[in-house]
């Protein structure tokens, strides 16, 4: 500190005072998250806090490990295409959608894979039924069972997306069929926040973009004291986590350093953060595991 304040005694050198003698952008982060941060921002809404968190699986894809996981062997796996619902005394909330069949045919680029008409007709309900919706980002596996939804009307004005997410939407959409009208936008509640932001009480989004523009994680704490971190895509399987290993996925365009630095962070928290749960939307291992071990409910209610 004295080192640059000794030659400005006299006001001469304000502005080298205030310039690092490297460049700031230089040294940050590209993307950075602190827990302790999160769980305050996650208990900024008074309130009695979540009991559960059900998952529902309405349909699976059938990639190779490889491309969740690079350098991991070509064999078959099945990925889970997922949605959630946060559960609390009097409502619930919705994390993800659910999508059509013509959206999941999409993703399927001719090849039949699985899906559960009545597992998605129980997402149907369940959004619904919720108080709230939120996404983890703005792909079909994710919002097409909102954006095509019969109920769009009814569902969208307890929506919540961020002001990225629906850009997205409105000029890149995945595929056409995502992108809203001018009066369906309208529909929405649009937010922007910095970092973290709380909607409910125990949970905090995280902005993490990467996967796409508008990526973000869902950080839920229970009751019972338990945590969730629903990660969405940063990762398509626990494995890539442990192995601080990303996608090999040449289709998706991710900015690399942002994945690499958020995929750094969750492999630490899976290291030293025993009481936390991260959940990997589409690793299907892992959605089986949880249930098996009360971590997440299986189905909707
Ligand atoms: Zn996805």
């Amino acid at each position: 500190m004295s080192k640059w304040l000794s030659p400005c005694l006299f006001g001469l050198c304000a502005a080298l005072a205030f310039s690092p003698p490297t460049s700031a952008a230089q040294t940050e982060p590209p993307w950075h998250a602190d827990l302790a941060e999160i769980r305050q921002v996650a208990g900024m809404i008074p309130g009695p806090r979540p009991l559960r968190v059900n998952v529902i699986k309405f349909a699976e894809s059938r990639r190779t490990k490889n491309f969740a996981v690079k350098g991991l062997p070509a064999g078959p796996s099945v990925q889970a295409r997922t949605a959630y619902q946060i559960v609390y005394a009097d409502g619930t909330i919705m994390v993800d959608t659910g999508m059509d069949l013509a959206t999941h045919r999409f993703f399927g680029r001719g090849v039949e894979e699985p899906y559960f008409p009545e597992a998605e007709a129980r997402v149907a309900r369940a959004l619904q039924k919720a108080k709230a919706i939120v996404v983890t980002h703005e792909h079909g596996d994710h919002i097409a069972g909102l954006i095509k939804s019969p109920s769009f009307n009814e569902l969208a004005p307890k929506t919540v997306l961020t002001r990225a997410q629906l850009q997205t939407l409105i000029n890149e959409p995945q595929m056409p069929e995502l992108r809203p009208t001018p009066e369906m936008a309208s529909r929405f509640r649009v937010i922007d926040y910095a970092n973290a932001m709380a909607v409910a009480p125990g949970i905090a989004l995280i902005k993490a973009p990467g996967h796409t523009p508008g990526s973000q994680m869902v950080y839920v704490a229970l009751q019972s004291g338990k945590e969730l971190l629903l990660a969405g895509d940063v990762a398509w399987h626990m494995d890539g986590v442990r192995l601080n290993t990303g996608k090999d996925a040449p289709w998706i365009k991710e900015p690399a350093e942002l994945m690499a630095a958020e995929l750094d962070w969750l492999n630490g928290l899976s290291r030293t953060e025993t009481n936390l749960s991260i959940v990997i939307s589409h690793d299907d291992d892992q959605r089986r595991a949880y249930i098996e071990q009360g971590v997440l409910g299986d189905g909707f209610e």
